[in-house]
Parts: structure tokens; sequence; C-alpha cells
């Protein structure tokens, strides 16, 4: 492990936004606000040391590890408080204790972080959040009960929804795209059970349900309306630190694997490839590295909103583009909200001139870094594939190695391959494998069954799960098992500037 930069006593750590560091609070209220009131998002002062030998580390099983990082992040919450949480959150919903497998395909670790209780990786860290939250606000005192608001670009609403619902004190309200997710992550949403659950389509896309979401959070009249009748907003989006910290294990995790495994020698560098979309996952990895996990590069993939790939190689950031309904629906995403948290580390923690940035972005659509921040971010890697070659990643990987995976995991893979191709680099990989296969059957299906794609293009996209696991012989999932037995509760759809008046009615308001 590399030696960290931060020697500052832990006990210290705080959290502050990024446009104004000025104020500084707790973890705990750091989560129960979400975002700061300034647009901003929580940042902590600095990133904790991984303090432990890799020999102690390595004994730990995932919800060890897991109490030991969260506890480096948040110290306000005593060790209790964290191994309660985390032995709520990381249980029999998922199919494996292993938690999140690292499956080995020829030469390549595929880290699976797909399952939990929705069959996505945002189940890693929203199994979690309900828990860091209603223990967070009995710490700081407020007598509230809490709305999670959420926009969602398919996977992170169903997975809040499963995580929130019935958890007593909490409500959960999720807007998506109209037409802009899955038909099985729209029905995964609309069929979710709970009193407490709000699901509402939007006539946008995923940046339009994301922009009115923060809106809301920062309408300062609108709070104190929602305040008066008794209730306190909160996001479970990954703006939201408690969703960050939780991702950060895995990573860590991976590596004690390939080294008890023997797959690499202690202090040695790996490469870690993301598929990306609000940069939430490969922030995650940034700061296992910043803890002192020994990191070379950062591979980001995108799809062809590849927004990203851009700044990476030009430094200049730039939404003004039409966004592109992929087979990856859950990076079809411009404003990618987590770079702001990395953004801030290249500008050494001045927040006027990163709050410049995104008052640029705000009014011209784009904003462009220095050649000194630039350099920085030389050890991320920016890569995209387009819908053909996503689909090619899957067949090749299947064809060859018979190992199946999603759309989203087969941007990274050819990502992955690409770097590969272009570089001499061969340092071992950790490709994030974000969804199953069977969440998104009818790409899988026509990727690695392209001579039946005819016959099969007239299934819904329920029939093609059944059909996925014929031909694979993998069995369906647990959670997408019976989901076509289930009944739809929820049937909202509204326009953009009505976002508001949802929440208002669902809070009886
Ligand atoms: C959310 C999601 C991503 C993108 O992750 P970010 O943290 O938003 O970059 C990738 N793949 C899947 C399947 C997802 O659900």
């Amino acid at each position: 492990m590399q030696k960290q930069e931060n020697h500052l006593n832990l006990h210290n750590l705080y959290y502050s936004s990024t446009r104004n560091n000025s104020e500084k609070i707790t973890a705990s209220q750091a989560i129960v606000n979400g975002i700061a009131g300034d647009g901003g998002l929580y940042v902590p002062s600095f990133i904790p040391e991984l303090d432990r030998p890799l020999d102690e580390l390595i004994r730990m099983d995932y919800r060890q590890l897991a109490c030991y990082i969260l506890g480096k992040f948040l110290p306000d919450f005593t060790g209790q408080e964290l191994k309660s949480c985390v032995d709520k959150a990381y249980d029999e919903k998922f199919d494996t204790a292993e938690v999140a497998p690292l499956v080995k395909v020829e030469n390549l670790y595929f880290l699976e972080l797909y399952h939990g209780a929705t069959a996505a990786f945002k189940d890693m860290a929203l199994s979690l959040l309900p828990h860091l939250l209603t223990a967070a606000l009995k710490k700081t005192g407020i007598e509230k009960e809490i709305v999670i608001l959420t926009a969602t670009s398919g996977d992170t609403g169903k997975a809040a929804l499963e995580s929130f619902s019935g958890v007593a004190g909490t409500k959960i309200i999720v807007f998506y795209p109209n037409k802009g997710v899955s038909l099985i992550q729209e029905r995964q949403m609309v069929t979710q059970e709970g009193s407490n659950t709000y699901v509402c389509a939007i006539e946008g896309n995923f940046d339009d349900a994301q922009t009115g979401v923060k809106n809301i959070f920062c309408d300062r009249d609108f709070n104190a309306l929602i305040d008066r009748a008794g209730y306190i907003f909160s996001s479970a989006n990954s703006i939201n630190i408690g969703r960050l910290i939780p991702q950060v294990v895995y990573y860590i995790n991976a590596y004690l694997r390939l080294l008890e495994r023997g797959e690499i020698s202690e202090g040695q560098y790996i490469n870690i490839a993301v598929p990306t979309g609000n940069f939430g996952n490969i922030l995650a990895a940034y700061y296992a590295k910043k803890m002192g996990l020994a990191v070379q590069r950062f591979l980001c993939a995108s799809n062809e909103n590849n927004v990203l790939y851009d700044f990476i190689n030009t430094g200049v950031y730039d939404k003004k583009r039409e966004l592109k309904l992929t087979m990856s629906p859950s990076m079809d995403i411009l404003i990618s909200s987590n770079l702001e948290r990395l953004l801030y580390d290249l500008c050494n923690k001045d927040s006027y001139r990163l709050a410049g940035l995104y008052n640029d972005l705000k009014k011209t659509g784009r904003f462009s870094i220095s050649d000194e921040m630039k350099e920085q971010i030389s050890d991320f890697w920016g890569g995209f594939a387009t819908e053909g070659q996503t689909l090619e990643a899957i067949a090749q990987a299947y064809g060859k190695y018979g190992y199946l995976m999603d759309t989203h995991t087969a941007v990274g893979y050819y990502v992955y391959n690409d770097y590969a191709e272009n570089t001499s680099d061969r340092t071992k990989a950790v490709i994030a494998a974000t969804a199953s296969p069977f969440k998104f059957p009818g790409a899988v299906l026509k990727a690695i069954c392209p001579e039946s794609a005819q016959q099969y293009k007239n299934l819904d996209e329920i029939s093609m799960l059944k059909k996925l696991s014929e031909v694979s012989g993998i069995e369906v999932p647990k959670p997408l098992k019976d989901i076509a037995d289930k009944k739809i509760i929820h049937k909202n759809l509204c326009g953009i500037g009505q976002m508001k008046d949802f929440v208002k009615s669902a809070l009886n308001i």
C-alpha cells in the first residue's frame, strides 16, 4: 500500500460543501442533508488512510472490512452502531456470503456487484443507507420524518425503494424518465410494495429528473413548507456521501481477495475499469486509492454519451449535446454529479474556484479546467463503447469464455480491451460488473444469439428473461424471477414542472 500524504488526526475529519468549505459539519449531518444548501456536494476534510497491516485486513470478511472503512469516514458513529447497520445491510438479501465476489475470466477479474436485492450494484450502498440515515438522524437530534427524494436512470430507483420500503420514519419518492429506463427496470419500480413508497415517471430524461430533484432540495420556501409539516428531505442518490463511502469497501476487498489468492503480491499495482454514469462508482475507487490502495489507472468507461471521455481527453466538460438513449440506460447521463468531488480535489480544495466552474456549466453548458488540473488526472483513462461495440463485447466474452455480462459491464470490458490494445500496460485489472445480465435480457440475447434476433425481437422483455435463462443455462436471479406476476401499484406521470406538486400530494400537504 502507498503511504498517504495526509497525517491529520482522524478525529478531525468533518464534511463541508465543495462550493463553500467554510462551514464544517459532522458525517451524520452530511448524510441527513444529502446535498449542501449551496448546490455543492459534501466532501470529507481529508481521506483517511488504511492504517492496519494488510495481513490483518485480509483476515476480515466483507462485513468486518466494511465496519473498519466506514469507521474511518464516519467518526461520529460508534463501532457498535456501524456494526448494527452493516449486519442489517449485508445479510441474506445477498445471494452469496462473499457479498461482492471476484470472478476470474482469463487474465481479468470481474468484481460482481450485483448479488443484492435488485440485481444491480446500487444495492451495495443502498442496502446500508437507510440504516446509516436513521442512525444519523438520531444523532443530530432532529425529530422529523425523512423524505428521500431520488432521481433515477433505472437502477438506483428500485434499489432505493427496496431498501427504504417499510423503514419506520422514512418516506421515499422516486422520479424516473418516462421511456428512459428498460421495461424490466420500470416494472421493478412500479410494482414496489410498501405504504411509504411513491414512484412517478416524468416527461423528460434523467438529467431533467436529477436537475428537478436538485432544485427541490435547494428551494428554501419549499423546504420551509415541508419542515412545518414535520418532514425533512434527504437524498439516496450518489450525491449523498452515505452512498459513496460504502462503495469504497468493495475495491479494497477486491484487492485483498487478489492478494489472498496469490494473484498479486503485496503493494503490486492494479488497474480498475468502471462503467460510468454519474461518476460515483469510479470516484469510490479513487477514494480507495487515496486511502492507500495500490491503483495505477482508473479506466473510465462511457457509452455513446461520452461526455466524460471528452473531458478526460481535452479538459473541457461540455454537456451541450443530445442525450442518447442506449442499451446501458443507467449510464445515459450528461451531468456526472460526482465529478465535482474529483474536481474539488484537483483544484486543491479551492471551493471558490470550483463554484466558478459550476457557474460556467450552469450559464454556458460547459467549463474547462486548467492545464495544471488536467495534469493531475493522468491516472484516469477515458474510453467509450458504441452500441455495436457493446454487443460485440458481450458476444466475445460469452463465446470465448462462457462469461455472461450485462450491457453496462460490457462497456467497461470493451474499454479495458481497447486500453490494453492501445497501450503496453499489462497491469492486472479489475472490472466492475455492475448489473446482472438478466436485467437487460433483450440486448444480451441479441448479442449472444444474433442468428435468432429476429425471432426474439417480438418477445416482451419479461419473456426474454426466461429465454435468456434457457439459452445460457443460468438461472434467473431471485429478484427478477416473479416480476411478471407482481401487481402494478404505481401509475403516475408528470411534467418536469410538476415534480413539486407530486411531492406535495405524496406528503399530503
Ligand atoms: C448506476 C449504474 C452505473 C453507473 O454508475 P455511476 O456511479 O453512476 O457512475 C453503471 N452500471 C449500472 C448497472 C448502474 O446501475
